[in-house]
Parts: C-alpha cells; structure tokens; sequence
C-alpha cells in the first residue's frame, strides 16, 4: 500500500468494473477511458482534475464518491481530454469563463447517458442561462443549446466583469501538477503519441475519438447530444484558412512576377524595374445568403490578416452592390456586419460588373457567398466571371454551402475549425 491509507489495487479493481459496466451502455466513453492513463494523489484537493497532458488524476475525495458518481466524473474528465477542453483554455484570456462554458456543455451533452447522481454538484447550461441577459441571447449566432463552446465564449466574454461564475467542486482543470502521485492505470501508448500540445498528440487524441465513435455507432445506440459534440469535433479536413491563404499567396506572387517579366522600356536587354505595385484585393460578400455572425467573423479575421500585403476593398451585394468601402482593421468588423443585413435575393451580375469596372489589371477578387446565387448559370454571368478571372491574379470563390461552376475560379469551403465544439 501507498499513498497513506488507500488500497490502491482497491482503486483499480473498481476501475476495471467500472470500464464494463459502461461499455455495455456507453462504449464511447468506455474506449476512451481505456487509452488514458489515470493517477491517484493524495494532495490533490479535487475529487477528479484533467491535465493538460491529457491525463486524469483522482484524489482522496474520489474515494468516497457513490458508483455512479465515479462514472460520472471519469465520463467527465474524459471528455474534457476528448474535446481539448484544457488545451483550448490556454489560448483564451478568460480561463476561468471557458472553463465555466465547457463544463456546462460537457455535463449537459453528458446528462443525457450517463443523468448526474443525486448531490453532485455540476455546472450546467442552467447555470449559462441563470448569468445571461436578453442582449447577450441577442448577440449568440443561433438557440444556446446549438451553439459551440466558442460561439458561447465569444458572447460571454464581453461581460467577463459582470459575469458570477459559479464555484464548482468537482475538477479542476490544471497544468500545474507536478507530482501526479501514483499511476493506477498506464493507458494506451499510442494514445500518447508526440509531446503535449503538439499536433501529433491532438492526432492521436482524434484517431482515438474517431474509433471511440465507430464503437458506439456499431452498439447501435446514439447518445443524443454527446454524439452531436463528436460528430463536430469530427469533421476533418484541411482548415479553410489555410486553402484560402494558399490561394491568396498564389495570386500575389503572380503579381510580382509580371513586373519582373515586364522588359526595361529603355535598356530592352535588361529584365524590368522590379516595380511591386500593392495589388488590391476585392472582397465581395454577399449579403443576402445565409452566412451566420460566426462564419463571416471567422472569414474576416483572414481577410484583415492578408490586408497587410494588399489593400482591401469591400463590397457588399445582394441583387446589386449594396455597399463598397475601405476596410481599415479589426474594428470595422461592425460596419460590415451592420451592411450585411440586406434581405433582398442575391444576383451577381451587377457585382461582377462593377468589379469588371473598377478592378486593375492583377488584382485579387475573392467572393464570399453561400452559394444560393439565382443568376449563377446564365451565359451573361458566366462571361462576366470569365472576364473578371482573366484580369484577377486570382479569383476565389468561397462558400458556406453550395459550390462554385465557374471555371477557372477556385472554390474554398469555408468551414469553422473541427475543434469548436
Ligand atoms: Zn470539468
């Protein structure tokens, strides 16, 4: 026996029953409880703590914890591991509210498989709701219960000051314990594949999501909410971002490259003056479509990360050009926001036109649009996209659901990260 008076064989016995009990109902939960490697530590003054090195580390209090609260909390700390929960907190400014959000989403999308035993004391969307006003449900891009973490966190945040974040007793999310105590279960190798934080382990940690999902598919049992949380974690494919700043990268090394190509007008014999003219970049939103809050703030934070190399111009539209202005930085978010609320139907022909018009030759055009275009298939449009792709640099197409049939443009999905869960 170590760790004082505790039988830690008693520990793992228990942990073993525990594993069966829930695969039968809960194999999802069960896999990944299988692959993580689990401590017990007598100084640890919380009944159950996810690290963030995705290990779980229970305390004296544990111990004395009823059966089903043990599967509970374990469910818990699992998921917390699962949806990057720890990690992602990191990265934010206010910790404690995110923590605050993760663990109202977690223990809700939980309740529905595993109900929360009678005197644990949770945090759950109840308590979200008992902090938030009319204003904040206003600004939250769709219902509370189908809005992600970040959807929540990025509401929230703005009333951090006026925001009673309820104690809560059960874990404790922490990077901060050294000595984890004694291992009571070694977990999988594979599952802890590269360092902590790198990308490799978030690899490893989604592989293992994924078959914990295939598992729980193949018993036949969905688990509500739960399965919801997963099957958005496990959307993968390449960030938008990064197709979008490929492209964009690509149009303006076109750029510099036709001034290179372009003979010196007095000395014929000699390559041309370097002359780097700042292409501009026109940026076509389309007001009408059914692009959330969200979506367009995640496209614009890349928008103003490129207006560092180009100048920007926007242009907002919906059956015809609605608005075009500079845009400066960040904070004229609003003003695009504000201009987007057109509820007219959505016609291209005029923007591309206009842009035909005001466009210099190498600029980049980028359109961001749900796709629902009325007039996308008529030869008039298809020509005018034509023209506007052979004076563009580059032409991009990006789309929150329906593709786009132009040829020559390219067509980026714009998909939010596969971690906001
Ligand atoms: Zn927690």
């Amino acid at each position: 026996m170590s760790e004082g008076e505790v039988d830690l064989n008693k520990l793992r016995e228990e942990l073993e029953l525990i594993k069966a009990a829930v695969m039968t109902r809960l194999p999802f939960i069960a896999s990944l409880l299988g692959k993580v490697r689990i401590y017990y530590s007598s100084k640890v003054s919380y009944p159950a703590a996810a690290t963030i090195d995705d290990d779980i580390i229970l305390g004296p209090e544990f111990l004395n914890y009823s059966i089903n609260a043990k599967i509970f909390a374990l469910a818990h700390e699992v998921l917390h591991i699962a949806f990057r929960d720890i990690i992602r907190g990191k990265k934010r400014r206010y910790e404690k509210l995110w923590y605050f959000i993760c663990e109202a989403v977690n223990n809700t999308a939980l309740n529905e498989v595993i109900s929360i035993p009678y005197g644990l004391n949770v945090i759950t969307m109840y308590h979200i709701r008992s902090v938030m006003t009319p204003e904040m449900y206003r600004k939250l891009p769709a219902p509370l219960e189908d809005c992600s973490k970040d959807d929540i966190y990025a509401v929230l945040k703005h009333y951090v000051k006026e925001i009673k974040i309820p104690v809560w007793v059960m874990d404790h999310c922490s990077d901060g314990i050294s000595d984890k105590g004694e291992l009571i279960q070694e977990g999988d190798s594979a599952f802890y594949r590269g360092r902590a934080e790198s990308e490799e382990r978030e690899e490893a940690v989604k592989d293992a999501v994924a078959k914990a999902h295939i598992m729980q598919k193949q018993a036949g049992r969905g688990a509500g909410a739960l399965e919801r949380l997963v099957e958005r974690l496990l959307q993968s494919q390449v960030p938008w971002q990064t197709l979008f700043r490929s492209a964009i990268r690509e149009g303006l090394g076109k750029t510099v490259l036709s001034t290179w190509r372009r003979p010196s007008r007095r000395f014929p014999a000699l390559p041309g003056l370097k002359r780097l003219r700042r292409p501009t970049c026109w940026v076509e939103i389309d007001s009408s479509g059914s692009i959330s809050q969200r979506e367009l703030e995640s496209f614009l934070t890349e928008a103003y990360s490129i207006s560092k190399l180009t100048d920007l111009k926007f242009v907002v539209w919906d059956a015809e050009v609605q608005n075009f202005f500079n845009v400066r930085g960040p904070g004229d978010f609003k003003k695009v926001w504000k201009a987007i609320r057109g509820y007219g139907g959505t016609e291209i022909q005029p923007t591309l036109k206009f842009t035909l018009e005001n466009m210099r030759h190498g600029d980049l055009v980028v359109v961001l649009t749900d796709g629902e275009i009325w007039d996308v298939e008529e030869p008039e449009t298809k020509l005018l996209a034509e023209q506007v792709r052979n004076k563009a640099s580059t032409a991009i197409f990006v789309t929150t659901s329906k593709d786009c049939i132009w040829p020559g443009w390219k067509n980026i999905r714009l998909r939010l990260s596969t971690l906001e869960v």
